[in-house]
């Protein structure tokens, strides 16, 4: 039996990410992360992805 997940990943559709910074909380959409936060200059290892809200 197949999870939705693995279904959507099957029919490669591709969501939006969310990536928050864990330094700031600054959030970006897009993959992939940025490389620097634009807000607090962490680097992309501290961002963090996030599950896209309504989802
Ligand atoms: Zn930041």
């Amino acid at each position: 039996m197949q999870t939705m997940a693995e279904e959507r990943k099957n029919n490669g559709e591709t969501e939006p990410l969310l990536w928050a910074c864990l330094k700031c909380g600054y959030r970006v959409e897009g993959e992939p992360p940025p490389e620097k936060c634009p807000e607090c200059g962490a680097d992309k290892s501290e961002f963090e992805e996030v599950p896209k809200p309504g989802y």
